[in-house]
């Protein structure tokens, strides 16, 4: 029988640490862990690069890329006209290869994905606290108040929504939130070989 890769679902606030987390979840992994770089309308930030971070399309491209159904699921993540989604072309060839492939997109994404691949590992990371995330997004330093504001606001909309989610990984400790996601992967890598 062949054997196919796993979907992870990698979900959780800004500020939470969640690209430090996935950075060293890719490298750490016991299985052969691509990641999928997810299309967006959005303009990109600093060094980021096409292809590499995201793809930064037009709204115009987005939406043949939609009509095409060339989207797994696609979202307007924060209300305000900006477009993000997961690309065909980035899933399905690596599944069927036998590669895991990491998602990192917001909750209502994720709900769209798991009801497309119910076996999807789904994984949200969260603060401590919300005053402890807080706390970590002021002392930044480069936001202002509103930014802050809405970053908290959207924070506290994506917990409340996390219920869904198989696991939950706390960051208080850079390295132990690592090692336990490292340790889901491998748990549920043995599972699925028990069940083939
Ligand atoms: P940023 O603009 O800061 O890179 O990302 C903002 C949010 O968009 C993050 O919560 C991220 O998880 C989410 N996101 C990134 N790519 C996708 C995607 O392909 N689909 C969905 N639904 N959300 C995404």
């Amino acid at each position: 029988m062949s054997k196919f890769g796993r979907l992870l679902i990698l979900s959780g606030p800004s500020g939470v640490g969640k690209s430090t987390i996935r950075d060293l979840v890719l490298e750490q992994s016991s299985v052969p862990l691509q990641l999928s770089v997810s299309a967006t309308t959005r303009l990109p930030r600093g060094q980021e690069k096409n292809g590499v971070d995201y793809y930064f399309f037009s709204p115009d491209e987005f939406q043949k890329m939609r009509d095409a159904d060339g989207f797994v699921e696609c979202k307007e993540v924060f209300g305000r006209n900006v477009w993000y989604g997961t690309l065909r072309s980035e899933v399905e060839g690596h599944l069927e290869a036998g590669r895991w492939v990491m998602l990192e997109i917001d909750v209502d994404g994720a709900a769209d994905v798991v009801s497309r691949y119910p076996d999807a590992i789904t994984v949200f990371i969260a603060p401590p606290s919300l005053e402890i995330l807080e706390a970590r997004l002021r002392s930044r330093g480069t936001e202002s108040e509103e930014a802050i504001r809405n970053r908290l606001s959207r924070a506290q909309y994506e917990m409340e929504r996390s219920g869904f989610y198989r696991y939950r990984v706390v960051n208080e400790d850079l390295t132990a939130a690592v090692n336990e996601f490292c340790e889901i992967i491998r748990e549920e890598e043995e599972r699925g070989e028990k069940h083939d």
